[in-house]
């Protein structure tokens, strides 16, 4: 399921405290769904409060109105690039050193800097959204 996602021992070693947690793309995904849904899921589109699991690993989909919602949706992953373990360890970078440069994140993580800023980007968008922010920091104080 996950063997597009590069998980070899190249993996960036940002920080030795994050590698149980940010296990694998499927962890990754699996606290964000824990977040997201924390008080239970309801559908963005219909309002109804019941799901069955959708297409993609930690979707969930509504079953009134059949819209499936990834557990990326709506957050600071969603459509990125960069495969979710490093992400993860990007975003904790970041909201710990926010003066930290995308050249320096570049340089630790062999990513683009074009590709970095991009993401740094959405990383200072989503901390200036106080419940987008809240949920970020959620999910990044877990391997604390
Ligand atoms: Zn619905």
């Amino acid at each position: 399921m996950s063997n597009n996602i590069v998980t070899s021992g190249k993996a960036p070693r940002i920080s030795s405290g994050t590698d149980t947690i940010f296990a694998d793309e499927e962890a990754c995904l699996a606290l964000l769904a824990e977040e997201k849904w924390r008080n239970g899921f309801v559908c963005r589109k219909c309002g109804h409060d019941n799901f069955c699991h959708g297409k993609k690993p930690f979707s969930r989909r509504c079953t009134r109105c059949k819209t499936e919602e990834s557990a990326t949706a709506h957050t600071a992953f969603h459509r990125c690039k960069i495969p979710l373990v490093e992400a993860f360890q990007i975003a904790f970078v970041i909201c710990s050193n926010p003066e930290i440069s995308t050249y320096e994140i570049s340089r630790m993580t062999e990513i683009r800097q074009m590709t970095c800023w991009k993401f740094k980007s959405k990383i200072q968008e989503c901390l200036t959204d106080e419940t987008k922010a809240k949920s970020l920091k959620m999910i990044l104080n877990k391997i604390d």
